[in-house]
């Protein structure tokens, strides 16, 4: 689809022209593993559906078009995707990546990837001299998280791109992991990233009913490598999940924009309340990099996170307490979740790197769903108030 449209429109009729047979005007399922060949010899468009599938590729030219990339590959999970970037690698092979980040990515790299033989920087990346100073002769790739999880520190990406450019030339690929922000809010290719990628699992399917993954780039030479892994390597969607990530990718702009209107509500309202020790959310005046946020991206995301005095068992009373908030793993959907990120989505990180990048046993991630923002911070003040005063005299320290 081409970039003249503004977002609201691209994700409305992106990767959606009439179907070719029936004049349909939602991309049909094609349910099928194969398709019948005209010739012996030939090259038919479709052939085997790890290799290419119409419902997929319908998704895969809206993620596309949705960053303004050239093209859009989707994967069975976001780590699948990010599976499919590392198998770019080879043995001796370098990455810088951001310390501050997605649990599994972490794993990723450093349980999988590293038995391979490919060695791993991990750096402070809001510091764009620390991300320069980790380059080698040997770096193929930096990656890039940014608001990070679940910390929410945020990495310049212009800076970053042009530094890491000027010192390391085209040989070094740069990726950001654009799940928090989404496209709606900012677009990493634009700012000179090589690589976006995404857990659509979050945002883009939007509805906590879908797991997958998108890669995005403009670099003919890097996608014809990512498309050849995608399907020598075979992570891919099906095609009933690839009509449900193109469905939440109607209303994508419609939800992101609520769910940033309701975090900001939401922290506005813990961060008034004295019991909740501190409150992170790049809207937030407060937040050391607000400015920055402002000037990278259009608007803040719905991922805030607290940090309560009481430590964890304060954490553990108050979210047997919560009623609006369920304890789950995940993000980015209509309800709302809180996650516990020591003991769920970074319980792979081991306890002194966790503590190094600021995750605390008295961190709680939210994920600011749909409901109304006044029902959601009265249901999370209400179990503050009610976690407080037991706490107090049993002298669980603050
Ligand atoms: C969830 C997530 C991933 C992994 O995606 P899955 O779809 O769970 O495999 C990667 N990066 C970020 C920032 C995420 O939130």
């Amino acid at each position: 689809m081409s970039n003249e449209y503004r977002i609201d429109t691209i994700a409305v009729h992106a990767g959606g022209t009439n179907d070719p047979l029936t004049g349909a005007v939602v991309p049909p399922i094609y349910q099928t593993t194969t398709y019948a060949q005209d010739e012996l010899g030939g090259s038919p468009r479709w052939c085997y559906s790890r290799t290419g599938n119409p419902t997929r590729a319908a998704l895969e030219s809206a993620l596309a078009a949705l960053e303004g990339g050239r093209h859009g590959l989707a994967f069975a999970s976001g780590i699948a995707a990010a599976n499919a970037v590392l198998q770019t690698l080879s043995t001796g092979d370098h990455v810088v990546a951001s310390r501050d980040l997605y649990g599994g990515c972490y794993r990723l790299f450093t349980k999988v990837f590293a038995r391979f033989g490919v060695r791993f920087a991990l750096v402070d990346a809001t510091r764009t001299s620390e991300v320069v100073s980790a380059l080698r002769p040997e770096t193929r790739l930096v990656w890039l998280e940014t608001p990070s999880n679940p910390l929410l520190r945020i990495t310049d990406l212009r800076a970053v791109c042009s530094a890491v450019r000027r010192a390391a030339g085209p040989g070094v690929r740069i990726l950001v992991d654009n799940t928090f922000a989404t496209p709606v809010f900012q677009r990493p290719l634009e700012l000179g990233a090589d690589l976006v990628l995404h857990s659509t699992t979050k945002y883009i399917g939007g509805h906590c009913d879908v797991i997958g993954g998108g890669l995005i780039t403009r670099d003919e030479r890097l996608h014809a490598d990512l498309r050849f892994l995608q399907n020598a390597t075979g992570a891919i969607p099906g095609p009933q999940d690839c009509f449900l990530l193109l469905r939440g990718i109607r209303t994508l702009p419609l939800r992101v924009e609520r769910h940033a209107r309701n975090a900001l509500r939401v922290a506005n309202r813990l961060e008034a309340d004295p019991e909740i020790t501190r409150v992170t959310y790049p809207g937030l005046e407060s937040h050391p990099q607000h400015a920055l946020a402002r000037a990278q991206s259009s608007g803040f995301g719905a991922i805030v996170s607290v940090e309560l005095g009481g430590g964890v068992e304060r954490v553990r009373a108050l979210t047997s307490r919560l009623r609006l908030w369920p304890l789950a793993e995940s993000l980015g959907g209509v309800r709302s979740l809180l996650c516990h990120p020591a003991t769920m989505t970074h319980a792979s990180v081991e306890p002194d790197a966790r503590a190094r990048v600021g995750i605390t046993d008295a961190l709680l991630r939210l994920s600011v769903g749909l409901e109304d923002p006044d029902d959601l911070a009265d249901d999370f003040l209400a179990a503050v108030r009610a976690t407080r005063r037991p706490l107090v005299h049993e002298g669980v320290p603050s």
